[in-house]
Parts: structure tokens; sequence; C-alpha cells
């Protein structure tokens, strides 16, 4: 089952009552294993347990993983590792991803130290996928002038840079905590009250923008790219990159 699949099965009253705010980011966040059905009060048991059935025998995150471990299977790693900022060691890439490591072996096989979801081995898969290469530009844009991402970026408003403005303003030090575990550096050289720099993946840094809400002005964030992002990963993953990120601050506050 897909999103759209999903979203076709829910309420669809887009109330605000699940923590996701509407049903398709609720479906996606459940697709990627992020969310739980019960989180909508308006789904019944019956229909709860018709969508698990679905869920569980048309798992298309396994499928698409397995068809990716199939495509990086006749990638050589010694070819592509330097282009995309990893380690080679025995024969395995290793990739940092906000501030974890993750062993990839040859066949495509992911693993690291925790909990580690569908949607993480997806996005390294893609990223080895891409086999981008060259250097960073040191140019900064947004995520409209990324290739691709001007017809997404009301997605990448509504889902990244949106939830990571209210948890910056719901609790702006705990967000900055947790940001710096991930290895977050302050920056001073940005036109924000704060701008932290921060590596999602080797070659792909952002610059998280914060302007707290001043007088008549309301609050916001903007998350900027290395004009070089769209080389090491498509706009899609891009979003679900900058997703993860803000899920991670929000699951990690949410444990005090
Ligand atoms: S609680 Fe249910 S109906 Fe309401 S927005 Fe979320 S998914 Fe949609």
């Amino acid at each position: 089952m897909n999103p759209i699949e999903l979203y076709k099965k829910l309420p669809k009253k887009n109330c605000g009552k699940c923590p996701q705010k509407a049903c398709m980011p609720f479906a996606l966040s459940v697709i990627k294993g992020d969310a739980k059905l019960s989180e909508c009060p308006y789904l019944t048991g019956d229909a709860r347990d018709a969508i698990e059935v679905s869920l569980k025998t048309s798992d298309w995150r396994e499928e698409l993983i397995a068809k990716l471990r199939d495509e990086i299977k006749r990638i050589n790693f010694a070819d592509i590792a330097e282009g995309l900022g990893a380690e080679l060691k025995d024969g395995a890439l290793i990739i940092k991803c906000m501030g974890r490591e993750f062993i990839v072996s040859p066949d495509g096989e992911i693993t690291t130290r925790g909990h580690m979801t569908p949607w993480i081995k997806i996005l390294l898969l893609h990223y080895i996928r891409t086999a981008g290469k060259g250097s960073l530009s040191g140019k900064w844009v947004s995520y409209g002038e990324l290739k691709a991402g001007m017809v997404k970026a009301s997605s990448f408003q509504r889902d990244c840079e949106e939830p990571m403005r209210e948890l910056f303003d719901k609790n702006f030090e705990g967000a900055i905590m947790v940001l710096n575990r991930l290895g977050a550096k302050k920056r001073e050289d940005f036109p924000a009250k704060q701008a932290w720099h921060l590596f999602l993946l080797p070659k792909i840094p952002v610059i998280i923008l914060y302007w707290p809400k001043e007088e008549e002005f309301e609050s916001k964030v903007k998350i900027i790219f290395d004009s070089t992002a769209d080389r090491f990963l498509d706009a899609e993953s891009i979003i679900f990159l900058v997703e993860g990120l803000v899920k991670n601050i929000e699951i990690t506050l949410s444990r005090g």
C-alpha cells in the first residue's frame, strides 16, 4: 500500500486531531512507520484492522528496499565512496547520517547502532544509488532553487519548515540541545537571529535559520541547502530527509 492508497481509506476530515494535523501527512507518517493508525480517533476498530491487513500484505517499503538493494549490488563502492563523502572499510560503505554511522554492505544490507526505520534505509540506498560526486559549492540556496524543488516547495514548507518552526517556538533550548547532539554548529554569518549548520548526510549540509516572534512579526524558519544538494538526492528524498530530522528532534524532546 502506498501513501495515496492509505489516504483514500482515511476519514479525510483534516480535523487536525492526529499529531500530523492533516490526513495526507498522517498517511505518509503511517507508511514511514512514524505514526500509528490508532492516532486517528475517527478510524473504527474494523477499519483499522482492514488497513493493517493491507499494510502487512503489501509492504511497498520492503519491496522498494529489495529493488534498491538489487541496484546497489551492481555498484562498485570503491568508485563512489569518495564522491559520497563516505568511508570505505572492508568493502562496506560507512555513511554518517544526522550524527549516526550506518554501515552498508556491498549487497545493500544496512546496520547501525540502535533503532532503524525502513525509511532511513530507503534514503541511504537512494543516496548510494544516485552516486553523486563533486565538491560542495559553498553557495546556499532555498529548497525551491534545487532541481525540481520549485514544484514541491510548498510541501517542503508545510512538512519541514513549519513543523521545525513550531518545535523552535515551543522549546527552543531543547531543540538546539538535540541539534547539538546531532553535530550542529552555530553560525554567525547569516542574517537571522539563529543559524545552525548541520550535515544531514556527508554531502547534504543544511543551514537552519530561525527568526523568533518579534512584536508584530511572526516567527519563521528557513532551511537552506548547498546548491549541489540535488546531485546527491532527488527533491522528494530531500523532503523525507529533513522530515526525518524534524521527527528526530520531536521524538527526543517528547522523551524529555
Ligand atoms: S485525525 Fe484522522 S481525520 Fe483527523 S486529520 Fe488526522 S487522519 Fe485526518
